[in-house]
């Protein structure tokens, strides 16, 4: 560090993006504690977990991961808006970063052939600037080896309000929101989707149906976060 760094650390210190604490020197975005603390769902060890439970009988897939537990005011949504608002990519890459070397423990890594993020909406990717999944895909590419292909899915349309529909108008309304526009990365391959966070799971669910559409191999997921 030199004494024009330890100046502009003087003027605008970095905080954590987890805890809002102030980082020590040999720290970068996230703190020590919140790296020892992590609050992971393990997932990835248990095939029946509560995300698998969650698509159960909806769409076939053959793994759903999320790497931490979302809780509201907690720090995980705090990265999170960081990395969705804040302009804070290197955020996602770290924590796909870390996601990949936990599933490649597991020699998940042998098991995909295309990463492919959420999209966002055209109109919406031009106010945000980028796609808050991209950088994730990133990090989860750079640890697995497996080949990113953020442009694979396309969204048609925001998703209305769908506060006010029926089940069955949802499911309508839903299920052309996304195309695949890249075949080659989805044509008989073992595919990863990913998104930023998982709720309901509706918009993977159309993500998904739009791969299979597109004949994929077969189609897993995982998200950086779930909230329960
Ligand atoms: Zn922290």
């Amino acid at each position: 560090m030199s004494l024009f760094d330890d100046f502009l650390e003087l003027i605008f210190p970095e905080y954590c993006l987890m805890c809002n604490g102030s980082l020590l020197k040999n720290e970068k975005q996230i703190c020590l504690y919140c790296r020892y603390h992590l609050p992971v769902t393990n997932y990835h060890n248990d095939p029946n977990n509560a995300l698998m439970q969650r698509f159960a009988g909806k769409v076939n897939i053959k793994y759903a991961w999320a790497f931490l537990k979302f809780t509201k005011g907690g720090k995980v949504q705090n990265v999170l808006h960081h990395l969705k608002y804040n302009g804070k990519k290197d955020a996602g890459i770290l924590l796909g970063k870390w996601y990949g070397s936990e599933l490649r423990k597991r020699e998940y890594h042998t098991e995909f052939d295309s990463i492919i993020p959420v999209p966002l909406h055209a109109s919406k990717l031009k106010k945000r600037g980028y796609n808050q999944c991209d950088p994730i895909v990133a990090g989860l590419s750079l640890q697995l080896g497996v080949a990113a292909y953020p442009i694979a899915l396309k969204r048609n349309i925001h998703n209305p309000s769908q506060t006010r529909l029926s089940r069955m108008e949802r499911y309508d309304n839903t299920k052309d929101i996304f195309e695949v526009a890249d075949y080659e990365s989805v044509r008989d391959k073992r595919i990863l989707l990913v998104d930023d966070i998982v709720t309901t799971g509706s918009t993977l669910e159309s993500c998904i149906m739009a791969l299979q559409k597109a004949k994929c191999k077969e189609v897993s997921i995982a998200c950086l976060a779930s909230a329960q």
